[in-house]
């Protein structure tokens, strides 16, 4: 365990890793290209880096919080010879070719890269229950584990190609943005009938946990190639998700996402699926026409 870390990048993530490294006694360099992000944990001990160059000189394990891969590439100009045997681990969301490519040029420095998707938000960082997926050189990840551990309890990692957990972080959002859009669509059509978020959070929060048997009936019904209308069919969706627009257009909602969703269906009903399950769209959103 290296007992000493960098964390470049001070978001809400950053610093939420940067302070959990600090309850558990870590010595922790930060820097952050605003640098009085790094105030409050100057204050509990933390070491400010002037530059990337210093923040990567302090230790070899280095972990970066940026907004996306590109910001690495601007926060590390002119410092990339400082790469050289360090350990980025890289928990900025980005696509898994960016991931790839990182992976390559940190290599081409020197260096050894590890990408991580954390699957928490930040008050979550430093607990046990939570979880981060981690692809890269095995070596380096089983030599950092422990000290991985502390930003979230759990590490799932999934091999060595470095696309991978990037690959599963945004499987993950895929799933999580349109879902909470979905129930700030509720919200704003609750709203326009008087009805508070609060109000509905009970249903909702019943409507997402449901989700999971649903997840668990289709998915071995996919992989087998099964979409038999017979407990579902697509036409019934189309007309379902038309009363969903029209009840958001009554009410002066915007029907854009609900539209978008509407138009899924259509497509399915067009392709001349009306009778087949739902699921069947996953064969026509994998080949779009
Ligand atoms: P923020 O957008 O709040 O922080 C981004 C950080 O990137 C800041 O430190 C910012 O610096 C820095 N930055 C942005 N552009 C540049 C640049 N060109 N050069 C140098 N530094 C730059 O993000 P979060 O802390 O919320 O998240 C960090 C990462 O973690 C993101 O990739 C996010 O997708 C991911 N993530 C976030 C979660 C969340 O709930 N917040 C949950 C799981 C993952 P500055 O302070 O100067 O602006």
């Amino acid at each position: 365990m290296s007992r000493s870390v960098t964390v470049i990048g001070l978001g809400p993530m950053g610093q939420a890793m940067a302070a959990a490294y600090l309850d558990r006694g870590y010595e922790v360099t930060v820097w952050n290209r605003t640098p009085s992000r790094a105030d409050a944990l100057v204050a509990r001990g933390a070491k400010p880096a002037e530059t990337t160059e210093e923040a990567l000189a302090a230790n070899e394990l280095v972990i970066l919080s940026l907004i996306d891969y590109d910001a690495m590439y601007t926060a590390f100009a002119g410092a990339e010879h400082a790469v050289a045997g360090r350990v980025l681990v890289n928990l900025s969301s980005d696509t898994p070719e960016k991931a790839r490519a990182a992976a390559r040029w940190v290599e081409g420095l020197g260096g050894t890269h590890l990408t991580g998707g954390v699957l928490s938000p930040p008050p979550g960082i430093g607990s046990p229950d939570m979880s981060t997926f981690y692809s890269g050189p095995r070596e380096a990840y089983e030599k950092f584990r422990a000290d991985l551990e502390v930003i979230t309890g759990k590490t799932d990692y999934r091999g060595e190609d470095p696309g991978v957990a990037a690959l599963m972080y945004q499987l993950n959002m895929v799933i999580f943005w349109p879902a909470m859009l979905a129930y700030w669509q509720a919200v704003a059509l609750a709203g326009a009938h008087g009805i508070s978020a609060s109000e509905i959070a009970p249903y909702a929060t019943e409507n997402y946990a449901g989700m999971g048997q649903f997840i668990d009936f289709y998915a071995p019904r996919i992989d087998a190639g099964n979409h038999a209308g017979d407990v579902d069919r697509i036409s019934m969706g189309v007309a379902s998700m038309e009363h969903v627009v029209h009840t958001n257009a009554d009410a002066g909602v915007d029907t854009a996402f609900p539209e978008a969703v509407l138009a899924a269906f259509r497509q399915g009903a067009a392709a001349g699926h009306g009778s087949d399950s739902f699921s069947k769209l996953v064969d026509l959103l994998r080949e779009p026409a």
